[in-house]
Parts: C-alpha cells; structure tokens; sequence
C-alpha cells in the first residue's frame, strides 16, 4: 500500500482538526510536536490510536467538533469493562450511507431489491448501518431485526425478499431451518451480505449451497462508522475498502512495524473525512491482509483478505502460539466434519490442554474420526489435543458472534 498525496492532504486535515480539539489524540499530536505529515515515511511514524484511548474518553472526549454539530452517537459493546462512545456529525452519518450504498452496488444489489436486515439496532451500528444504505440506494428495507425466527421466515416469504443481511452464524441458522421445514422453493433469497465475523469456507459453502445464493463479505467496526467501509465484489478476491474515506495499513502485532503487501498482520485504519471522531492509525486487532494486485473488477479500492482472526485471539498454550484459524483449516480439511467446531483450554494437574469439538453425522465411526483429527491438528501445531466427536447438531448456533474459543484457564 502507499499513501497517495491526496489521501495526505486528508490526513494533514484530520491532524489540524484534531490538534484544534484537543482531544486525546491531538494532545498527542501536540506534545509530540507534530503539525502535519509530508511523506509516507512520516505518516507511519504518526502515534497510533487503540481502544483503551477510547475508553479512557468515555463518555464524549473524542469529540473533535463543538457539541452543537453532534446528530448522533454509537456504542460499541461494552461486555469487556468500559464502553465507546462514537460521536457522529451529520456528514458522517451521510458518509456512512454513501459507503454503504457503494457496498450494495458493488454485490450487484438495486432498487428492484428487497432487503431484509437482521443485525441488530439501537446503540450498537449494525443495523442502521444496513438500512441507511438500503435507503440511500433506492431499495425497500425489511427492518427486522435480530432473533424471531419465525417471523423472519414469514417475512421472507410474504415479502420475497431478495436479499439477507445477516451475521453468518445466523445466516446459517436461518439457512438450517429452511432446509428443515422444506420452505425453499417458496424463499426468493439471492444474496446475502454477511457481516465481518470470521467465517471459515465451510461454513459459506453450507449457507451458499442450503440457500442458493451468492454471499458477500461486508467489513467494518463501530470505531470506525459502522459495517459498510468495504466488501467483496463479484471475483470475490477481497474486500474493497473504499480509499476516499480510509487509509489501510497492515502492521506486525508484535512490533508495531508496516508489513509488505500480501503479508498476513493487523488492520490499521485511519478516517481521511471523518468529523465527530476522526482516527489516526487505529489499531483494530483484526487480522488480514492487503491483496497485492489488481481487482478483475478495475476497482481501485484496494482490497483486503477475509478477516483471519483477532491480534488477542493468539493463544498461548503449552508455550506454544496457536491460532484459531490454523485449527479450523485443518479441521476443513475433513468432508465429513461439519462447518461447527468448539475448542476449549484449560489448566488441568498443572498443564494446560486443548480440547476441540467436533461434529459429524452417525455415519462416521467417532472414535476413529477423533483419532484422525488429532493427529492433523499435532502435524500442524506441534502438541495433541483432545478430540470430542459428537453429533451433528449438538454444538451452539448463536444469533449473535459465535464464540468458538474457550479459555477456562482464567475464568
Ligand atoms: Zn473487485
């Protein structure tokens, strides 16, 4: 990736705004002494910006325009201690819509759609995200909301509504409970947007084959906007992150350092016009990275890969680092486990031990399966775990972000 010179007079205007407010980030600004940045080089050597910043602005010291220009806030969820506050301007929320409604037509969606949104509304951005951009395309929003299974069925139906937006755990759950109430001919689904939760391919070939649709990957994070800041297209090489509103950086976890393109590390955005809250070099702990090369599409966003995992999901177990993603591409390469997995690690007579879940159907001999799988995952991580094999069905479906890791060493 490189920094264009438009993308850094941006910056340099996001750098005088946020000096003016004196917020916490442009206290940073000002007691590092800088006023603005001329080159690349300079730019990455800009402070970052991380979630405990935000926090400690809480409730609305990121503010960086004078209150009476604030149409809005969002929230993100607070379930580890104190929340964010995301204050937004009335451009903001236009802008938010803007990339949004790109984000549609760049999954070939039009006025002629039916959207029915399934992510939740209120503090939190999902929802509003996916209607405001629903709207600003020109298509009909079916604002359902989270839950209800059987209402969104009926809905589905009654409405045809053509498109599902939905996280992919619940896109799943939705997709099983068609196939077991045998109502697909009478669903109209043709794509899906699916948000930004790590989903293996397994798990999107389940849903694109009980569905029947095309699926698209929508990224995006309450700190910055909301869903919407970027998706696949049609090649499906990547997301698109839109380049007139953010700049896109993949930086080593470990050492705060820029990778090369094409090499896997942490997301790291920054808002080029963003007025409430502008962010410098957010670290967003999500682990991707950049596409080198161009879309088929011409697109020149650039792209980034599927979301592989979380910086904090690193696991240290037996002194070994393991990654969520390493076990579930091993446990993909088995046909006859299912797309659901569970791993549980827990300190037990002073060692720690992995247990993965896994699930089949009555067809497979459990014992053997467990043996199989556990030799695949030491060939790969380098330790044993302890395989379960249960049956299918047995583990959680959520409606909200499937929790897949379990560490019972700190509870
Ligand atoms: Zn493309």
């Amino acid at each position: 990736m490189t920094i264009s010179n438009e993308q850094l007079r941006l910056v340099n205007r996001q750098i005088e705004r946020l000096v003016a407010s004196d917020n916490f980030y442009g206290r940073k600004l000002r007691e590092a002494g800088i006023t603005g940045v001329a080159t690349e080089e300079e730019f990455e050597k800009l402070p970052f910006s991380q979630k405990q910043d935000l926090r400690d602005a809480y409730p609305l010291g990121l503010m960086a325009v004078p209150e009476e220009e604030i149409v809005r806030i969002h929230s993100s969820s607070g379930t580890t201690g104190v929340p964010v506050i995301i204050p937004y301007t009335k451009k903001d929320v236009e802008d938010w819509a803007i990339m949004f409604a790109r984000c549609y037509e760049y999954a070939g969606i039009t006025p002629h759609d039916r959207i029915q949104i399934t992510p939740g509304y209120g503090l939190w951005t999902a929802g509003i995200g996916f209607q405001a951009g629903c709207e600003r395309l020109g298509a009909m929003a079916v604002p359902l909301g989270p839950g209800n299974t059987d209402k969104q069925l009926q809905m589905m139906m009654d409405l045809k509504t053509t498109v599902l937006c939905a996280t992919s755990s619940y896109a799943l759950l939705l997709a099983e409970e068609i196939a077991k109430r045998g109502i697909g001919d009478r669903i109209h689904l043709k794509k899906g947007v699916i948000g930004s939760e790590r989903w293996g391919d397994k798990m999107r070939a389940r849903i694109r084959k009980e569905l029947g649709i095309e699926l698209y990957d929508i990224y995006g994070l309450t700190e910055i906007y909301g869903p919407g800041i970027g998706i696949n297209c049609k090649y499906n090489t990547g997301m698109h992150i839109w380049e007139d509103y953010l700049y896109v950086e993949i930086i080593d976890p470990q050492t705060g350092k820029n990778v090369p393109d094409g090499e896997w590390g942490e997301i790291v955005l920054t808002t080029l016009v963003k007025e409430g809250a502008p962010l410098i070099r957010y670290r967003t702990h999500d682990i991707s990275r950049i596409i080198p090369g161009e879309c088929p599409c011409g697109s020149h966003h650039p792209r980034i890969d599927v979301i592989a995992g979380r910086s904090d999901d690193m696991m240290k177990i037996k002194g070994v680092n393991v990654f969520p993603k390493q076990i579930e591409e091993v446990l993909a390469s088995f046909p006859e486990l299912s797309s659901e997995y569970q791993i549980r690690i827990s300190h037990l007579d002073g060692r720690d031990t992995m247990r993965i879940y896994v699930e089949t159907n009555g067809t497979v001999d459990f014992a053997d399966m467990a043996r199989r799988v556990t030799e695949r995952v030491k060939s790969r991580i380098g330790f044993s775990p302890l395989v379960k094999v249960v049956e299918l069905g047995v583990l959680p479906r959520s409606e909200k972000k499937s929790k897949r890791v379990i560490d019972e060493r700190f509870e």
